[in-house]
């Protein structure tokens, strides 16, 4: 799943590319994934042609980050708020349509993980934005804005760990009453936004805590070198585009570069580039910690 770097790249490389833009249609094959959620008092409705005809002609006038959702303010005083979930990510180029698919010009574009096309907007510059979703989970709402900021969506989120307010005291405040295992904790967007498998797994490791270390156990040393972790590996991550192990890719359709940069994520019985100890896998709460059984003692 796409987590803090990968969205902060699409939302940063969306900001380059469509901002200003106008949507002059859009095209669905799976009208599941959409609702309209503004003026209907939070009620959910599915109907893609009513949400065809509230999108097309509004203007991109901002596009932003919050947590693994990318909110496109719209002219009208609309929101579009995307969550790309497991497999989603947002494309730009030129495609043409071929019986019921969408054919990329040429490129990175054609790259299989790409080519899973069900939202295509078309904008006023010939360019199309295109959501490549291999397993359909992605999240498309469309909200007036002044109620989004009031949804149970980004209400529940916690702090953005880029931001100048996350300081140390801040994490450790949060982190104060806080029980549970620290992988865990980490992942919890309603106590950090944005952190999910790969970057718990990392951060952790360049902090050397064990994933499974209780929260109440962790000395103020500990803490101290979690919050640093954060603040080097995400800002690191971003600058590298994010990783592209599983489904993501940047809006060229090409990779990030983070995957080289990754320590332990799925390096599951390769040396630790400190210790040379076997990096290990573990189950935790139905996900995988990766570690190094030396430098993160339990
Ligand atoms: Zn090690």
């Amino acid at each position: 799943m796409p987590e803090l770097p990968e969205v902060e790249t699409t939302a940063r490389e969306l900001k380059k590319k469509v901002l200003g833009r106008t949507f002059l249609d859009v095209w669905t094959d799976f009208p599941k994934m959409i609702r309209l959620r503004q003026g209907y008092g939070g009620q959910v409705k599915k109907t893609f042609e009513q949400f065809k005809k509230e999108i097309k002609g509004r203007k991109i006038k901002d596009i932003k980050r919050r947590g693994k959702n990318i909110l496109f303010e719209l002219s009208g005083s609309k929101t579009l708020l995307v969550h790309q979930k497991l497999t989603g990510h947002f494309l730009y180029g030129k495609w043409e349509k071929q019986g019921d698919k969408w054919k990329p010009s040429s490129g990175p574009l054609s790259e299989k993980i790409n080519t899973y096309i069900h939202l295509l907007f078309t904008l006023d510059n010939g360019q199309m934005l295109a959501l490549s979703d291999l397993r359909k989970f992605a999240k498309v709402e469309l909200w007036g804005t002044n109620q989004l900021k009031g949804s149970e969506a980004l209400k529940s989120l916690g702090p953005e760990p880029l931001d100048k307010s996350f300081t140390f005291k801040k994490f450790k405040e949060i982190l104060k009453n806080k029980k549970g295992k620290i992988k865990q904790v980490l992942m919890n967007q309603a106590v950090v936004a944005g952190i999910g498998n790969i970057y718990s797994d990392e951060i952790l490791f360049k902090a050397k805590v064990h994933p499974f270390k209780n929260v109440p156990k962790l000395s103020e040393a500990e803490l101290k070198k979690i919050y640093q972790a954060i603040k080097k590996i995400l800002p690191l991550a971003v600058e590298l585009q994010g990783e592209s192990i599983s489904d993501y890719r940047v809006l060229s359709g090409e990779r990030g570069l983070f995957d080289k940069a990754r320590k332990v994520y799925r390096r599951e019985g390769e040396k630790c580039n400190r210790c040379g100890t076997k990096i290990k896998r573990a189950k935790i709460g139905g996900r995988s910690a990766h570690f190094c059984p030396q430098c993160q003692k339990e």
